[in-house]
Parts: C-alpha cells; structure tokens; sequence
C-alpha cells in the first residue's frame, strides 16, 4: 500500500463470505446486515429455526444469504458450521463469533450445570470454530477473525461468574490465536461492546436501580443501540485494519474511560 493508493475502497467487502454466529436478533443481527451492506454473503449461524427477519435484512442489500441451524452447546454441531461455509460457498473470509449466553445468580448459589452451558456457548464454541476456521485460513492466506468480548473481559461484574470467565478468556484466545496466525495473513480482534439494548441486558434494563447505577457511568450517557456496533465490525473484517492484531476494541460509549 502506498499513501496514494488508499481509498474507502480499503472497507469494502465486495467478494467476501462471513460467518455469523447467533445472527438471528441483537448484535450478531446488526454485525450480519453491516457486513452484507459492505458486500460479503453470509452464513449465518443460529440455534432457532426463524431467521426470516435476518434473512429480508440481508436480501435487502443485494447480497446472499444462507443459513445453518446449530446449537453451539452441541461440540459435534460446531464442528460442522466451517465445511457448511466450504460447502456452500467455497471458502470463509471472516468469522463473527458472536453467539453467547448469560445466566444470572448469585455466585455462592450458581449451578454447576449453569457454569458448563456458558462456558460451553461463549468459550468452547469459539474456540473449536476459530480452529476450525484457521485450517482454511491458513490454506487461504488470508482470514478475519472477529470475537465478541464483554466490558466483562476486564471488569468483574456480579451475578455472572462463568460469563466473566468466559469473557476474560475470550480476550486470551484473540491474542493466543493472533500470536500464531499473523504471520499467515490472518488477523484476529475482538470488539468489546458497552451497555447494548439486546434481550441480553433486558432484565438489567428493566431493573430501575441498575439502570440508572449504568447510565450514570455511561459518559455518553445512552445504552447503545446494535446499529452503533456496524461500522466496527466492517473495519475489523475489511482490509482496512490488515495490521491489526490481537486486539480488544471496546465500544463502549466510554464506560471503561472513567
Ligand atoms: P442476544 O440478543 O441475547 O443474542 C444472543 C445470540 O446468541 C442469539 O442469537 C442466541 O440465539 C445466540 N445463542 C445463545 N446460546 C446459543 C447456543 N447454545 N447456540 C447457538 N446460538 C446461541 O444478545 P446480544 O446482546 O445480541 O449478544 C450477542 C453477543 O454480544 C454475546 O456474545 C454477548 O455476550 C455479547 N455482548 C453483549 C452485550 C450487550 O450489552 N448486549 C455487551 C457485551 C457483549 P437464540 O436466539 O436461539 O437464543
């Protein structure tokens, strides 16, 4: 690249194809759409049947839209999701690990069987998928990874043990997977978003007191809306952010700035 030859062109994703995990509603939804507007097919990945909101999204860019139904707590169901992609399209330009879990009580009182389901959705699954992707990737040249951390991956929050956990390691596998794969042309980041308004933070949303304990940290002084995660994940993916590696980009609003 030369100083002369950048343009926006560096953003577009004309010719690419993602994976979306969890692309049904909320954040992976508004990751699945900004990315077709930017002009990649998607495989969208998602546990329930009804994808037909993402689906009119999508179509509605002009871009192609299929999809895998998985349930990401399932090993031999994740295993699956990257030779689905192969098959249907030939290759994988970026994966979107977005899908994930949040179950809440409190820590002396969290079940055991509650502990391994989010480990399994928002870590094993990622993992196992990242690997999987990165044997094409690897033979491609050339790959995005882009992981779906939590202001949780620094902070410890309360009620929600194994989701820290799970978030905290997330922001270790993006540096373990980058220290390795850079080399080959393969860049791995993760996007830390604030506060989103998605049905993972309704209960949070609709308790008064935790609500206003939020806003008041919040220096932009909203929740975030999906829409405000789009520009972001099409940097991550595109050409744009080639010598990025590694890192953890928080969208926040600027929650971890105070
Ligand atoms: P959401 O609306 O609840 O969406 C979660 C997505 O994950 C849904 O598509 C859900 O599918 C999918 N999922 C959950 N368990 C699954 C499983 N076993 N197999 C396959 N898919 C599964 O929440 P969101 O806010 O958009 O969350 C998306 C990601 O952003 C998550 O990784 C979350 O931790 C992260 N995040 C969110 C916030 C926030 O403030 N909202 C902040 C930081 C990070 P179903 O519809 O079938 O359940």
């Amino acid at each position: 690249m030369t100083l002369t030859s950048f343009s926006l062109d560096y953003f577009s994703l004309a010719g690419k194809v993602a994976i979306v995990t969890g692309a049904n509603k909320g954040l992976g939804q508004a990751y699945a759409v900004a990315l077709a507007k930017a002009g990649a097919d998607l495989l969208v990945v998602a546990r329930s049947g009804d994808c037909e909101e993402t689906r009119a999204l999508i179509e509605e860019t002009g871009r192609r839209a299929e999809f895998f139904q998985a349930d990401l707590s399932d090993r031999e169901a994740v295993k699956q999701v990257v030779p689905e992609c192969l098959k249907v399209y030939g290759k994988v330009d970026i994966l979107v690990n977005n899908a994930g879990t949040i179950l809440r009580s409190p820590l002396v009182e969290y079940k055991e069987e509650d502990w391994d389901t989010v480990m399994e959705v928002n870590l094993n699954s990622l993992y196992l998928l990242s690997q999987e992707a990165a044997k094409v990737m690897v033979e491609q040249k050339r790959g995005k990874i882009i992981n779906i951390a939590s202001m949780l991956s620094f902070q410890g929050g309360k009620f929600v043990p194994p989701y820290t956990a799970s978030k905290h390691a997330v922001a270790g596998l993006t540096k373990a997977f980058a220290n390795e794969l850079a080399e080959h042309n393969i860049q791995i980041n993760a996007i830390a978003p604030g506060y989103i308004a998605t049905d993972n933070t309704a209960p949070i949303r609709t308790d008064e007191k935790r609500n206003a304990e939020i806003l008041s940290r919040i220096p932009a002084a909203r929740w975030a809306d999906p829409s405000d995660l789009m520009g972001t994940v099409v940097f991550l993916a595109s050409k744009a952010s080639d010598y990025m590696n590694g890192h953890v980009l928080a969208v926040d609003g600027g929650w971890l700035a105070r």
